[in-house]
């Protein structure tokens, strides 16, 4: 039975790479990693009823579960390689198994991901997927390298997963159509930004992908780098669809402290922004500006007079 739903995984997910010795079927892959370079790895569980909900389609959850790990890659610069997906589910459903695994080689084949190994086991719902990515040895983008009089940015626009979910939540009657489908999506099929973490590469001093909020996740780049961070709360950058869907303060706390919009947040010198912009225009990728790094610790988001605005939460965590 077991052995039934890895076949099943395996006939899908099937990209090849020269650089996998072994893929799945042995004790353990062989890969053979370029020189040169240092390999980002990255792991992410999503639990039912914690990170999505019962009865989520499985192709939506094949794509999420290879996507939040890609994020991370990205925000660290690397170049996407390998993944290994462990599964546990409540009993062998082949159905659920087909849908999931072509969720997730729809995304994997964008990328080049080959998978090459994994577990298969009973129990609650669970997906682990663990990611390699290369990245030339001493360039990856760190957390740890803010500097006070940095530019903060974000690719995209922030909020719209977390408006999803409230729409799924809510469902609110009086919300259009196209905004509620727009957002959801976001939600279920998160873009990770690969292609921008590597422009990125030559001008960001730090970098993070926005996971569990915008405040949250830029609070660990100020901790880490030592300094304070200041949002301008009315330049957050928001999408047509959450325009259109929520009014400003609500749309403020959704870009603030929402989860799961997997863009990048990042800090750039002064001096280099130009050619930051410059870099991501080529890709196709938008970035604005949302404030600044100053000396201190935290961060604060400001009104339009610089005036804190107090939020309700500071994004997901975890064991709240
Ligand atoms: P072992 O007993 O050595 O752990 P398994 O029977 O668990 O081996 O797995 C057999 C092979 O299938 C291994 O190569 C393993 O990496 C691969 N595999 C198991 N589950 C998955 C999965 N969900 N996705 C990809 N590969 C898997
Ligand atoms: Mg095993």
């Amino acid at each position: 039975m077991e052995f039934d739903l890895i076949d099943r995984i395996r006939a899908r997910c099937d990209l090849a790479r020269a650089d996998v010795v072994l893929g799945i079927g042995d004790d353990a892959a062989l890969l053979a990693p370029p020189p040169g370079h240092e390999l980002a790895v990255s792991t992410d569980a999503l639990v039912e009823g914690v990170h999505f909900p019962r009865g989520a389609a499985p192709r939506d959850l094949g794509w999420k579960a290879l996507a939040v790990n890609l994020s991370d890659l990205a925000a660290m610069g690397a170049t996407p390689a390998w993944a290994l997906l462990t599964l546990v589910l409540p009993q062998a459903d082949g159905a659920f198994v087909d849908a999931f695994a072509e969720g997730f080689a729809e995304l994997s084949a964008t990328h080049r991901v080959a998978l090459v190994g994994g577990d298969t086991t009973r129990g609650p719902l669970a997906i682990g997927v663990t990611v390699h990515g290369f990245v030339p040895a001493g360039r990856a983008l760190r957390r740890d390298g803010a500097r006070v009089g940095d530019l903060v940015f974000a690719t995209g626009t922030l909020g719209d997963a977390a408006a999803g979910l409230r729409c799924l939540d809510a469902r609110d009657a009086e919300l259009a159509h196209d905004a509620r489908v727009a957002l959801i999506e976001r939600l279920d099929r998160p873009m990770p930004r690969i292609a921008a973490g590597l422009a990125l590469r030559e001008t960001a001093s730090a970098c993070i992908d926005v996971s569990d909020g915008l405040v949250a996740d830029l609070g660990h780049v100020a901790r880490r780098s030592g300094v304070g961070i200041e949002l301008d709360a009315r330049a957050l950058p928001a999408s047509p669809a959450l325009l259109a869907a929520f009014d400003e303060s609500a749309r403020i706390a959704l870009q603030a402290t929402g989860g799961d919009d997997y863009e990048l947040a990042f800090t750039v010198a002064p001096d280099r922004a130009g050619d930051m912009q410059r870099d991501l225009a080529r890709i196709g990728c938008g970035a604005t500006r949302i404030g600044r790094v100053v000396e201190g610790g935290g961060v604060r988001l400001l009104d339009g007079e610089g005036r804190d605005i107090g939020l309700p939460r500071a994004g997901w965590e975890h064991f709240s």
